[in-house]
Formats: structure tokens, C-alpha cells, sequence
């Protein structure tokens, strides 16, 4: 027998996202369950990956990034965000947004200390405070629309309280949280003395009015935020692992430390591939995105309402809450899992994303699929009718 595992990573399972995925393989359906964008990779960025494999970086690079792309990062902070981030001592490439969080939050939570995150909420940013030995405290964002309740998130405050992690758009739920809902959790961050967390990585992904806008743009959330983001979504680079963050200079300096420590630094060619990118593409990539992208939440909303899995339309991000309530099944794993048997389309069950009841009746469609795979995955849907 071997010796035993830790007992601090013992709450680590295989998550719903992975088990749908499995079983998905084995039915030979449609995989809309996985965040995986199957969208094509621009070539700007193609085409430099393959000449910095040929002709480099191609050896370990500074621990918080080449300073070609510490340089884009801190453009395109500017240009697109407002945010001024010095690439010298403010931004850290990391290993995916995943990689930042975890380096963040290590370098400024200790144990026991609580975070408050908002439900429906992301798998791994629960986790990864788990991971640390910290509590995270799910928030319920209010009704059909995600409403950001800030008496209840008041509420949620306690002395072990240090940080507040917002994800904007968010996943599962695409809520974009709005300049007013901003302004009270950095009027609640500064009263508490918080740090504030905010995954970004969906901020292509926004549609009809809806703006996205981040929270370290609120001067008064400059000095206690810190920026997480990446390109797996965007550049439809899942797998190259090149996210970044940008925090003041002391933090981003412990967070480079602790990227050192785990995995030295983000793959180097990729970076060189990703600062190409940034330099080449213009505005035009992004409307474009935007613009496919709003055809594909149509497309999908649409094949659901249709056969009566009413959709939540999301209004960022590139994923759908739909009602399964009604599907056969005891809990919504089951119907699901019903679903798939019937469409052979995999989607996750809404529990995922909640500690209580609150997802029981929803299940989480991603739309990130090339139009004929997404066209066919509606076209399956759309069977259920016929009964
Ligand atoms: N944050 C959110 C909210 C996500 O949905 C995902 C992917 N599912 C990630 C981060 C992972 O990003 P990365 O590939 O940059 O680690």
C-alpha cells in the first residue's frame, strides 16, 4: 500500500466539467460543457509561435515575463482598459489566469482568512482558496438578472474577512458587473480593508449594451486590486498557458517570486507568440470577436428556448444557464445526464456553481464552438420537441 496523500488537498475531486467531458467522449456527442474554445487561433500568433520555436525565446525568460510582452500587457492595459501599469515592476506573466490567482492569492491570504466571491460562482477560484487553507464565502447574486446584493454581501463580512474576488464577465452566470455595482464593493472593500481579485478573462466576450470595466479603473481600488487575466480565451489558446496580472509593485514582485518557485516561468516561446499578437492585432479583431460571438449566444439562446430549456441570456462571457427543471431526473446530474442520453450533447448541471440548492434547476451550455459544431449541438437540442 502506499503512504498516505495530504489531508490538505483531500477535498480536490474530479469536478462535474470533467466528469461531462468523460462521459460526453464515451457517447460520442458534442462537448458543451467544457470551457474549451475550439474557435480558430489568429494567425498573427500562430505564425510567431512557430518562428520562436525556430529561432527562440526558447530557454527560461525572467520569472515575471519577456519585457515584450510585460510591454504589450501594459499597452493594452492602457488602451483597452484605462490602466496604468508600469512592465517594469507591475505586471507578472503567468502561467494562465489560473497560475496569477494562485500566486496572488498565496501572496497576500493566510490561512483561515475568509474571501468573498459571488454565486453562481467558478469552480476553481473556490478551490484554489481551499488550496490555501483559506474560506471562501459564496455571495448569491440576486434573481434572473445576477444583481449584485450589497447588503447581502455586507452581511457576508466578518473580522477574518480579507478579500472580495470578482469575476467580470463572469462564469457560469456572463454577469458583467456594472460602474454603480463597482463602486459599492470598492466603497465595501475599502471600509473593510480588502483586497480585491478580479478575473477578467472574459472581457471580449460582452454583448448588446453591456460594457466591461475594471474595477482597478476605480482610483480608489488602484492600490488594493489586482488584475487577472489571460489569452486562452481570446486567442483560443487554452493550452499554451500565457495569462498575466498586474498589481503594485511589492505584490507583483511576491507574486513573480512565487511563479519562480512553482514553474520558474510561462513558457517562452508562447509569450513571444502572445506580445506578436498583441502588437498585430488591431480593434478590428476584437469587434469581430465580439460580433461572432453575439451570433453564437443568439444561435444557442435561440435552439434552447425553443424546445423549452429557457436560456438566462448571458450578458458577457461565452456561456448559458438554461432551465432543465422540467427534464426527467431526481437532480439536475441526472437530467443532464438524461439530456445527453437523449441529444448527445454534454452540458454541466447548474450545481456545480452553487454550495446550496441554487443551481438545481439550471445547466451550463459553453458556445465557444466553431459555427458547424455549434450549429449541430442546436440542431440535437432542437430534437428534444419531438419528444
Ligand atoms: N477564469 C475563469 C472565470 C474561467 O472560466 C477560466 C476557464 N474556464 C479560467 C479563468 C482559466 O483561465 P486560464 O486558461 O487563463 O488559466
Amino acid at each position: 500500500m502506499a503512504p498516505r496523500l495530504s489531508s490538505k488537498t483531500a477535498f480536490l475531486k474530479q469536478s462535474d466539467i470533467r466528469r461531462m467531458t468523460l462521459l460526453s467522449q464515451e457517447h460520442g456527442a458534442i462537448n458543451l460543457s467544457q470551457g474549451v474554445c475550439d474557435t480558430p487561433i489568429p494567425d498573427a500568433v500562430k505564425t510567431a509561435a512557430k518562428h520562436a520555436i525556430d529561432h527562440g525565446p526558447n530557454t527560461y525568460t525572467r520569472a515575471d515575463g519577456i519585457p515584450e510582452l510585460r510591454r504589450a500587457v501594459a499597452k493594452k492595459l492602457d488602451q483597452q482598459n484605462g490602466l496604468l501599469y508600469d512592465p517594469e515592476s507591475e505586471i507578472v506573466i503567468t502561467n494562465g489566469s489560473t497560475g496569477a490567482l494562485y500566486g496572488a492569492a498565496m501572496a497576500v491570504l493566510e490561512p483561515g482568512d475568509e474571501v468573498l466571491l459571488f454565486e453562481p460562482c467558478y469552480g476553481y477560484h473556490k478551490n484554489t482558496l481551499l488550496a490555501l487553507g483559506c474560506v471562501p464565502v459564496p455571495v448569491p447574486l440576486a434573481g434572473r438578472d445576477f444583481g449584485l446584493d450589497i447588503g447581502r454581501t455586507q452581511a457576508a463580512v466578518s473580522p477574518r474577512t480579507r478579500g472580495v474576488l470578482i469575476n467580470t464577465p463572469a462564469n457560469p452566470s456572463g454577469k458583467v458587473f456594472t460602474e454603480t455595482e463597482l463602486r459599492a464593493l470598492a466603497e465595501l472593500a475599502e471600509r473593510h480593508d480588502l483586497w480585491v481579485f478580479t478575473d477578467e478573462i472574459y472581457e471580449h466576450f460582452v454583448y448588446d449594451q453591456h460594457r466591461h470595466l475594471s474595477p482597478a479603473r476605480l482610483p480608489e481600488l488602484r492600490e488594493r486590486t489586482i488584475t487577472i487575466n489571460g489569452f486562452s480565451k481570446t486567442f483560443s489558446i487554452t493550452g499554451w498557458r500565457i495569462g498575466f496580472c498586474a498589481a503594485p509593485a511589492a505584490l507583483a514582485q511576491r507574486i513573480s517570486q512565487l511563479s519562480d518557485l512553482v514553474y520558474i516561468c510561462a513558457p517562452a516561446p508562447l509569450q513571444a507568440a502572445v506580445a506578436a499578437g498583441l502588437d498585430a492585432l488591431g480593434p478590428e479583431f476584437y469587434s469581430e470577436l465580439q460580433a461572432s460571438y453575439t451570433h453564437k449566444r443568439q444561435r444557442i439562446c435561440t435552439a434552447l428556448g425553443r424546445v423549452g430549456l429557457t436560456p438566462i441570456e448571458p450578458e458577457g462571457a461565452y456561456y448559458v444557464l438554461a432551465e432543465i427543471g422540467h427534464l426527467p431526473g431526481t437532480d439536475c446530474r441526472e437530467k443532464t445526464i438524461g439530456l445527453l442520453d437523449r441529444t448527445r450533447v454534454a452540458a454541466v448541471p447548474g450545481s456545480a456553481f452553487y454550495d446550496g440548492s441554487g443551481g438545481d434547476h439550471l445547466a451550463r451550455f459553453c458556445f465557444a464552438k466553431d459555427d458547424d459544431t455549434l450549429d449541430e449541438a442546436c440542431r440535437r437540442l432542437e430534437t428534444l420537441s419531438a419528444g
